[in-house]
C-alpha cells in the first residue's frame, strides 16, 4: 500500500496518466481507502483545470522606457518638494 506521502509524490504523475496500469492500481488502492488523499488529488486537480484556463501573461506591452524614466525622475522629484 501506498503511503500518503508517495500519493502527493506521483499525483502530477497520475493526473498526466503518466503511471503503469500496477502504479495506478496502487494508487487507486490508496485513494479508495484514504480520504486526504482523494481530497488532495480532488483540490490538485481543480487547481491544475484551473490554471490551464488562466490566460498566459504576455511580455511587457510596448513602453517607451524613456517616458517611463521621465516620469519616475519627476515624481521622485515631487516627494522631495513636499
Ligand atoms: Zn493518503
Amino acid at each position: 500500500m501506498l503511503k500518503c506521502q508517495e500519493i502527493v509524490g506521483q499525483a502530477d504523475a497520475y493526473l498526466a496518466s503518466e503511471l503503469t496500469s500496477w502504479q495506478r492500481f496502487q494508487f487507486n488502492l490508496h485513494l479508495m481507502v484514504c480520504r486526504h488523499c482523494r481530497c488532495y488529488i480532488k483540490a490538485f486537480k481543480m487547481t491544475e483545470q484551473v490554471s490551464q484556463k488562466l490566460p498566459v501573461a504576455n511580455t511587457m506591452p510596448d513602453v517607451d522606457i524613456s517616458a517611463l524614466v521621465a516620469m519616475i525622475q519627476k515624481d521622485h522629484q515631487d516627494i522631495n518638494k513636499i
